[in-house]
């Protein structure tokens, strides 16, 4: 019965114990994307995660001896899907590496305020 008492306690002194800043977590919304994890527009893409090369099996016609280019499918172009953002549209945000949350920095992380 003691031993309940003293684990109360304990949880008691623990909860109080939490950073306010990010609920005991160690982890708040980036600030820099607002919890998105989205960074700048893809630069390759233009934002489109469809990196577009010129067909030159049909020199961008779409057509080849007088069919349907097979390379491109008649469009002149090659999709592909965006190397640079693997087809997101988007770069990870530099501040959480695409995440969304960062480290809270009242706490460093550690959901404590205490050392
Ligand atoms: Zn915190
Ligand atoms: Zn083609
Ligand atoms: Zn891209
Ligand atoms: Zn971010």
């Amino acid at each position: 019965m003691r031993l309940l008492i003293v684990l109360m306690l304990f949880s008691v002194l623990f909860a109080g114990d939490y950073c306010n800043h990010c609920n005991g977590s160690g982890r708040v919304e980036c600030a820099y994307c607002s919890g998105t994890g989205e960074g700048l527009q893809c630069y390759t893409c233009n934002g489109t995660g469809i990196d577009q090369t010129p067909c030159y099996a049909c020199n961008q016609t779409g057509w080849t001896n007088g069919r349907r280019c097979y390379s491109c499918k008649g469009t002149g172009f090659i999709m592909k899907r965006c190397w640079s953002c693997k087809g997101r549209g988007y770069s990870l945000c530099v501040s959480c590496g695409g995440r969304g949350v960062v480290n809270c920095p009242r706490c460093s992380g550690r959901g404590s305020s205490r050392y």
